[in-house]
């Protein structure tokens, strides 16, 4: 299974709606508008964290919201601004933004990013904004509005992401060591490993969690059979591996031995027949290939496992080879990794050390992410909130998009006669009705402006007599369904 893609749905807050109160005054039947504008909801924001290593954690969740603002209330009373909401992510996320069309699922708006430097942010879904209260609607002719408008909806995107694991943690050894074996153990306790098509040797990643903490272990295969001469292992996998903190060096316990004769037996045969290895020749062979492959990987750490520990001639030789790696300044733990004996102990040293090693340096930042149109995308405001365009969707159905229109029919309140007198006024006086009946609208139709569905019928608006016919009910006009 692969741990390095996610796809979670985010959901910023949605403004506080304004109040429309009044003033209470003793022997004052209705004192002056008082209601407060509403708080902002609260923005979702992805934030680079450089100690996290994989996308895991959004295997458990996949859902986030912030929180929504305060309503206003009476006396001017502003409502509370809802906190962002941070997502951690690891350094190097691919980010893919994405916004679905509320009418056709299958029209969608892609942005992507590049995570990359410590504490870097993106915002990738934005609170709505408060709604106005009344008080900001008196005028000297109109000095007790019932309008205030609702709080501005929260964005909603998919965020996609992607993650090149990086190894934290080298697994290094000679061959038959049982590198692979122990991989697959970590894995069988919490099968969280994956295939890495990294190279054409593709080297097995395994992704590791003790407690809380998850990091990344990689298999170093074939560094023996010559690799820092360039057989087998890339100059990628080099990059790779280089940036891991600590190595585990696993060592075949019983590397050198017949099968059921002990060092004692072995040091008794003649000196032509003693097998040319054994565990400690084993790790400064492999030290000298790593030195020879890199100098980088070399200076790294290491914390040492005698491996086959549930073999008898194993258990013979631990004594013997724990004081000379210990004397040789050298963390070493006997484990078995086809039984799993020891391998908790050796994870949790693994997870303390680097727990206290230097963080991984940042990564060298990546060349921006080209858009399909060869243009760069970076985080920007909107160009021109006042723009809108009109779109004939078929004989009967419009619609209108345009930041500055969409956000005020969002935050109209649909069952409130002064709130859609004033959406008329701003339709007729930006141009957007005069644009609709260009593209052919009539009476009847309907348009869709940001998550609200109307029927156009502007004349009512536009007469007194019209006004009280919708009071009454007898036409249907304007409010209709809210999309969400
Ligand atoms: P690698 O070359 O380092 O990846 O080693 P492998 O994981 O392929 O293991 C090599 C051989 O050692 C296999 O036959 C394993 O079954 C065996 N082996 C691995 N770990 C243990 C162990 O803890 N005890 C015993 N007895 N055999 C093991
Ligand atoms: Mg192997």
């Amino acid at each position: 299974m692969f741990y390095d893609k996610a796809k979670i749905e985010i959901k910023a807050g949605k403004g506080g709606d304004g109040s429309a109160s009044f003033r209470r005054e003793k022997y004052v039947a209705l004192g002056g508008p008082d209601g407060g504008d509403g708080g902002s909801g609260g923005s979702v924001r992805l934030r680079v964290n450089v100690q996290l290593n994989t996308l895991l954690p959004f295997h458990y969740k996949q859902k986030f919201k912030a929180e929504d603002g305060g309503p206003g209330r009476a006396k001017k009373m502003h409502g509370a601004n809802a906190p962002d909401l941070i997502i951690d992510v690891p350094p190097g996320t691919f980010v893919r933004v994405i916004e679905t069309d509320i009418i056709d699922p299958t029209v969608r708006k892609t942005q992507e990013y590049d995570l990359v430097e410590p504490d870097q942010e993106l915002i990738v879904a934005r609170g709505g904004r408060g709604g106005l209260g009344n008080v900001h609607f008196a005028t000297s002719t109109h000095q007790a509005p019932r309008i205030a408008e609702n709080g501005e909806p929260g964005q909603d995107r998919t965020v996609e992401m992607e993650l090149k694991l990086i190894a934290d943690v080298g697994l290094l050894g000679y061959p038959n060591a049982g590198k692979s074996t122990l991989l697959s153990q970590i894995s069988a306790a919490r099968p969280k490993i994956g295939d890495y098509p990294f190279t054409t040797l593709e080297p097995q990643l395994g992704v590791v969690e003790v407690d809380t903490q998850t990091f990344v272990v990689a298999d170093i295969p074939g560094l023996i059979e010559g690799a820092s001469e360039g057989a087998g292992l890339g100059l990628e996998f080099l990059r790779h591996i280089e940036r891991c903190r600590l190595l585990i060096h696993l060592i075949d316990g019983a590397s050198g031995l017949f099968p059921g004769l002990t060092d004692e037996d072995l040091a008794a045969l003649p000196t032509g027949e003693q097998p040319d290895r054994d565990p400690v020749s084993d790790f400064e062979r492999i030290n000298g290939e790593l030195a020879a492959y890199s100098a980088t990987l070399a200076a790294r750490p290491q914390v040492v496992a005698i491996n086959k520990m549930d073999l008898a001639e194993t258990q013979a030789r631990w004594p013997r080879l724990r004081t000379w790696f210990t004397t040789h300044g050298y963390s070493v733990i006997g484990i078995s990794a086809a039984t799993g004996q020891g391998i908790p102990e050796l994870l949790r040293r693994v997870a303390t050390e680097l727990r206290e090693l230097p963080p991984r340096e940042a990564l060298a930042p990546a060349p921006p992410t080209p858009a399909a149109d060869g243009a760069t995308h970076t985080l920007r405001g909107e160009p021109n909130e006042d723009a809108f365009t009109v779109m004939k969707v078929d004989e009967t159905f419009y619609r209108v998009f345009g930041t500055k229109i969409e956000r005020t029919v969002n935050m109209t309140r649909m069952d409130n006669d002064e709130a859609l007198d004033r959406l008329q006024n701003i339709l007729e006086r930006t141009g957007i009705s005069r644009a609709l009946e260009a593209a052919g609208i009539v009476p009847g139709d309907t348009v869709v402006i940001g998550r609200v569905e109307l029927e156009w019928n502007p004349d009512p608006w536009q007469t007194d007599e019209g006004r009280r016919a919708l009071r009454r009910g007898s036409r249907h006009s304007g409010p209709g369904k809210q999309h969400s």
